[in-house]
């Protein structure tokens, strides 16, 4: 990856960690907390479902740059989806982000937008756990799981 690209991607993550959307407790269907013993890492998920729909979701956390940022462009990502379309995002962002994805980054850019700036984190595995906390708890929002989840 070039030098100039790495560092504007770090920028959008320090950005969102800075000025986080979709921040905040919401009137909310389906929530489920989320727990990365690893780093540390503790965050909330607030999903409002309306039938299929997401028509609302809402995280806080307390945590490193990599999880908030990783759970505020989620929120972004999957405000307004189908949960069908919701799930298929979530697939392709594990899987770039644990590596799995050989194809052309432009290609997953396209599908994946602003979270390609996340890619990144395959390189390090201990960040793999803060990029994918917030994703596993929206997961298990939908399943309306009582435990908090851990990626331990
Ligand atoms: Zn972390």
């Amino acid at each position: 990856m070039m030098d100039d690209l790495r560092e504007l991607y770090q920028q959008v993550i320090l950005d969102h960690n800075r000025d986080p959307k979709n921040y905040g407790e919401i009137e909310c269907t389906h929530s489920a907390e989320g727990y990365n013993p690893l780093c540390g890492d503790k965050l909330k998920i607030y999903v409002k479902l309306d039938d299929d729909r997401v028509a609302d979701v809402h995280f806080e956390a307390a945590g490193c740059a990599i999880s908030k940022a990783s759970a505020s462009m989620m929120t972004e990502a999957l405000k307004g989806k189908t949960l069908e379309e919701a799930r298929d995002v979530f697939q392709k962002f594990i899987n770039m982000i644990t590596g799995s994805i050989t194809r052309d980054v432009d290609e997953a850019a396209d599908e994946l937008g602003n979270l390609i700036v996340l890619a990144g984190v395959r390189e390090f595995p201990s960040r793999v756990k803060c990029a994918a906390l917030a994703w596993h708890a929206f997961n298990s929002a939908l399943e309306n799981k009582d435990e908090p989840i851990t990626t331990e």
